[in-house]
């Protein structure tokens, strides 16, 4: 169902990294973020011809460099072959994390995206959103390096988002997404690496803990 309004919190003035962008491509994620078939997971359909008729003079190729620009600098990933696109820091800016229902919302529109990259780009970043004590993600640069080098899934047990979540003896999780861990723990002293950084399901970071 289409959106009738979005919302955007005003701390996206305070984030550096967007005042740092240019204007025509924070034109571009402020429209990406509130056009109406965004869903609940912040995904979007590629539709670049129907984009480029939303201002004068802006053409096909004009919006293709315009996202080129966004993705170098990590404000969306695009994933060509199933023509969609997420927009990085969705849940943060429209401030979904304290809301159970619209994260329930966000959880069944991942697990419907045809992409298997951005279900599991998306999850990491709604479970970042829903962490009680979020810790300080990783550059959007390191984080897509170690998704990538992980296959897009758990390394520890192979899940990705959309697969069945499998019953557990001590019960099912409440929510189940992908994280990244710090193999050896930041509290003691694990640096923010591609090496130290792993790819976990909720359920496998839970149960390591803060263990090595
Ligand atoms: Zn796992």
């Amino acid at each position: 169902m289409a959106r009738g309004h979005g919302r955007i919190l005003t701390s996206i003035w305070e984030d550096e990294d967007f005042l740092n962008l240019d204007e025509r491509d924070q034109r571009m994620y402020l429209f990406l973020i509130s056009q109406p078939n965004l869903n609940h997971a912040g995904l979007l359909p590629l539709t670049l011809r129907r984009w480029s008729e939303t201002a004068r003079h802006l053409t096909e190729g004009d919006v293709w460099n315009r996202l080129d620009a966004l993705e170098a600098r990590g404000f969306v990933v695009v994933d060509h072959a199933d023509d969609e696109l997420f927009v990085c820091g969705y849940f943060r800016h429209a401030g979904i994390g304290g809301q159970p229902r619209v994260v329930a919302a966000a959880y069944d529109a991942i697990a419907a995206s045809a992409s298997f990259t951005l279900r599991a780009v998306a999850s990491i970043e709604l479970s970042e959103a829903v962490a009680k004590a979020p810790a300080t993600p990783p550059p959007s640069g390191l984080r897509a390096e170690v998704l990538r080098r992980d296959g897009w899934q758990c390394r520890g047990c192979g899940w990705s988002p959309g697969d069945p979540i499998p019953s557990a003896p001590s019960g099912r999780p409440l929510y189940r997404g992908l994280e990244l861990d710090h193999i050896h723990p930041r509290l003691l002293g694990g640096p923010d690496s591609l090496e130290n950084f792993q790819v976990l399901c909720t359920t496998c970071n839970t149960r390591k803990g803060a263990r090595i």
